[in-house]
């Protein structure tokens, strides 16, 4: 038996076969070769595979996602066979004597590069195509898995790390368990496994070879453990567990259908936070309020080019419709930092949390802004739909945001487009937004308290960075109390005021927050039940003392 402590990101037992996610992170080296016909070999069957993989990707996708979105693959198996590609690789490969790989890459840049100064916008965004389809030939060269694999079996991962952009792309039904080497417990993959409501580790200093590919594995996401070949005192005692963790979960079940009220008669809206149409389902099977949060920019990310509006729309109208009336809150585009998407074409910044990101991008390029808001327009004449805005930093940008929804507004109008009026909030996760919240009330309908940035900008801590996980404190009385001016300048001008952070779900805090006078909790759709739990035992009149010392 192999053990290995990490840190817990989300509790809960898995026990299955481990999957070993391999990226080569390291630079294409350029190798004299002799042989050059077998290394075009190698080449042209390294293509072969990568061929035979995208066929698969585009039916898995047309199932999932229909055929529109499934096109990109299909795009890319053309690509693959475009005679310009294939004969400047061979051609480097026989010319300058050097291994498949780097006539691969160095193909694949030049042709990007290529791509990317042509003046139309369709053959621009072919760069980063290009780039994908020359890192998948180099992947099957060096016979690395592909991440985008999907599993015969479900499967506890182990990787070095994840990006947000690949954890959205695995397959999630058949995901046990995140284990990874590196991360932060507040980055977006880390969210998303809370999400998914599936045991996780960081941190784990496991070693990433295919020796543990296929051994069997137990993670212990209580304790931040990860297990291989477990002897029998383990498995018993794990197995309990997770026996245990079933019938807590029915007895939480049996809070379904109860409403979110305190002893004393306070009663808040108690909400999911979703990244795609798939995590509906837990909102509902966990009895959600409704979505407090749709962090639409995973739509973005689970794509290899700007979703359509069209697109766009249909995801927005199934949410609505599948809410039934029940409240739908939009977050527009937070892409930048951790959650990137190549065809941006996001430069590399010094400082990615505090640069061109969110709000930021959809001001300065309209057009991708515009094209969300019309689809999410549309598709309110089908729900009960609110919009809100991330990363704000002042009224001014408030005022733009609502000049360019009037203008969308407008032209829908014009277009003989039928849309209802959406209630307008905005997010609360930087200092100057909470500071300058009484100004800010005047403009919107509600407020949502980010604190998961909140806590990142207030206390100067990267939330990406684990080796500072430690300093990063939600319960910093500097961050309550920024949490309880928002709330008092909230209600001060008569508006609304929720939280989508995942503070929202420390039932330690949950008191605190009721006493401060939270309107709304948006939280992962697993934790919604939990909290409802903390809700209905807090007796608001007996907690003074709680309340006072947590923002002392
Ligand atoms: C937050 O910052 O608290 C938030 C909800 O947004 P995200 O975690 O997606 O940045
Ligand atoms: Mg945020």
């Amino acid at each position: 038996m192999r053990e290995y402590s990490g840190k817990s990101v989300y509790g809960g037992i898995a026990i299955g076969p481990i999957k070993v996610i391999k990226k080569d992170n390291s630079q294409v080296k350029r190798i004299h070769i002799t042989d050059t016909e077998s290394e075009v070999n190698r080449f042209v069957q390294a293509k072969q595979n990568s061929k035979e993989q995208l066929e698969k990707l585009y039916e898995k996708a047309v199932l999932e996602v229909g055929e529109a979105n499934a096109a990109i693959f299909d795009i890319h198996n053309m690509m693959l066979d475009d005679l310009d590609y294939i004969e400047s690789i061979e051609n480097v490969i026989r010319t300058q004597s050097v291994n498949a790989e780097y006539a691969v890459a160095l193909t694949g840049d030049n042709f990007s590069e290529m791509f990317s100064a042509m003046d139309d916008d369709y053959m621009k965004a072919r760069a980063s195509d290009v780039k994908d389809i020359s890192e998948r030939i180099i992947r099957n060269l060096a016979k690395i898995e592909d991440i985008n694999s999907s599993f015969d079996e479900s499967v506890i991962i182990v990787a070095d790390d994840l990006a947000p952009s690949e954890t959205v792309q695995l397959d999630k039904e058949k995901v046990l368990s995140f284990v990874t080497v590196h991360g932060s417990s507040n980055s977006h993959t880390a969210i998303l496994a809370k999400t998914m409501n599936i045991p996780s580790v960081i941190n784990c200093p496991v070693e990433i070879d295919s020796d543990i590919d296929g051994a069997f594995g137990i993670v212990d996401g209580y304790n931040g453990k990860l297990y291989i070949e477990p002897d029998e005192s383990i498995i018993s005692a794990m197995k309990k567990r997770q026996q245990e963790d079933v019938e807590k979960q029915k007895l939480l079940f049996t809070l379904k259908g109860k409403s979110n009220t305190t002893l004393d008669g306070k009663e808040i809206k108690l909400y999911g936070n979703i990244g795609n149409l798939k995590d509906l389902a837990s909102v509902f099977i966990n009895d959600g309020d409704g979505i407090g949060l749709f962090r639409s920019e995973f739509i973005y990310l689970e794509r290899n080019d700007f979703p359509s509006e069209e697109e766009q729309f249909q995801i927005y109208k199934v949410a609505a419709e599948t809410l039934a009336g029940k409240k739908l809150i939009i977050r527009t585009l937070d892409i930048g930092a951790d959650k990137q998407a190549d065809y941006f074409n996001l430069e590399s910044e010094e400082n990615p949390a505090i640069g061109y990101r969110a709000i930021r991008i959809c001001l300065k390029q309209p057009d991708i802004f515009k094209t969300q808001l019309r689809a999410i327009y549309r598709a309110s004449a089908f729900g009960n739909i609110s919009i809100m805005y991330p990363m704000i930093i002042s009224v001014d940008e408030v005022k733009r945001i609502k000049e360019i929804t009037e203008e969308v507004k407008n032209e829908l109008k014009a277009g003989g487009v039928t849309f209802n009026d959406v209630e307008q909030g905005i997010m609360i996760e930087t200092p100057a937004a909470a500071l300058i919240s009484d100004e800010l009330a005047k403009e919107v309908d509600f407020f949502s308290i980010g604190t998961n940035d909140l806590t990142q900008y207030t206390l100067a801590i990267d939330r990406q960075n684990s080796k500072i996980d430690d300093f990063f404190n939600p319960h910093h009385p500097a961050v309550l109390r920024m949490i309880k001016m928002v709330i008092d300048n909230a209600h001060k001008n008569n508006i609304w005021v929720g939280m989508c952070g995942e503070l929202g779900a420390d039932t330690d805090l949950t008191p605190v927050f009721l006493k401060m006078g939270i309107d709304e909790l948006s939280v992962s759709p697993s934790a919604i039940l939990k909290v409802r739990k903390k809700i209905r035992e807090t007796d608001l009149s007996k907690i003074e003392d709680s309340y006072s010392n947590a923002i002392k």
